[in-house]
């Protein structure tokens, strides 16, 4: 079931990737495998996925340690300053950077442990008061205070969308994200790149991927409905 699932969300970013015409390549996409047990994640694994997104740290950690060493993991969630230390050294990119404070405690640990750490700016572009992120308005000048931090390289922008019933209610917040990556990729800020867009969960990722996202965040289209207990 999982590998089908991949499967046929290989063949979509296909199709979406032509309709406007970007290469396949050029999208990613994450398996989201939080609550998920580690024999699922090993299916995913096995139909290829080497991406995989968690949303705790505890959590991610765990797996990590199961899991093959080949993996490139993906931190989604809100990530607390005190639990940094458990994941600089683990994960290939951190998407959820969204507070002066939390950037500084990964430059501090990841200096600690020798590393350089990627991260994205989590950026709430629908503006719901219930989303973690930095203002659009704000996150060129958040950029460049954090951009001076050893240790971290930006890489890109990351948006959690509202969750909607029709996909194209999206597709403003998407196209706003990209903007907003184009502007400050225009700046030529030192040590700041903007290559990647990490947006598109499993309702809305085909227009994510029309917008522009290189990153898809996939859960439930992969591993079913989550059960939170
Ligand atoms: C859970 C989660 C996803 C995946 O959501 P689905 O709708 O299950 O695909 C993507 N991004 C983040 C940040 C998440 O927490």
């Amino acid at each position: 079931m999982i590998s089908e699932n991949i499967t046929q969300i290989q063949t979509n970013i296909k199709t979406a990737c032509q309709k406007c015409k970007r290469t396949f390549t050029d999208v990613t996409l994450i398996s989201v495998s939080k609550t998920k047990p580690v024999s699922m994640l090993m299916e995913a694994y096995n139909a290829g996925s080497r991406d995989f997104g968690e949303n705790k740290v505890q959590e991610l950690i765990e797996k990590y340690d199961i899991m093959p060493k080949d993996i490139r993991w993906h931190m989604i969630g809100h990530l607390q300053r005190n639990k940094v230390k458990y994941i600089v050294d683990k994960v290939f990119l951190i998407h959820s950077v969204d507070s002066l404070k939390l950037a500084e405690e990964i430059s501090k640990e990841a200096l600690k442990k020798n590393v350089c750490v990627s991260i994205l700016i989590e950026v709430n572009i629908s503006g719901e008061d219930s989303k973690f992120g930095i203002k659009p308005e704000d996150t060129e000048q958040f950029i460049r205070s954090i951009s001076v931090l050893p240790g971290i390289k930006i890489k890109g922008l990351m948006t959690i969308a509202p969750y909607v019933e029709n996909p194209e209610d999206n597709r403003q917040y998407f196209a706003q994200l990209k903007q907003l990556s184009v502007d400050i990729n225009h700046k030529n800020i030192d040590n700041v790149s903007m290559n990647v867009l990490s947006m598109g969960m499993t309702g809305d990722y085909e227009v994510a991927i029309e917008e522009g996202a290189t990153y898809v965040r996939i859960g439930t289209g992969i591993f079913g409905e989550r059960q939170y207990l």
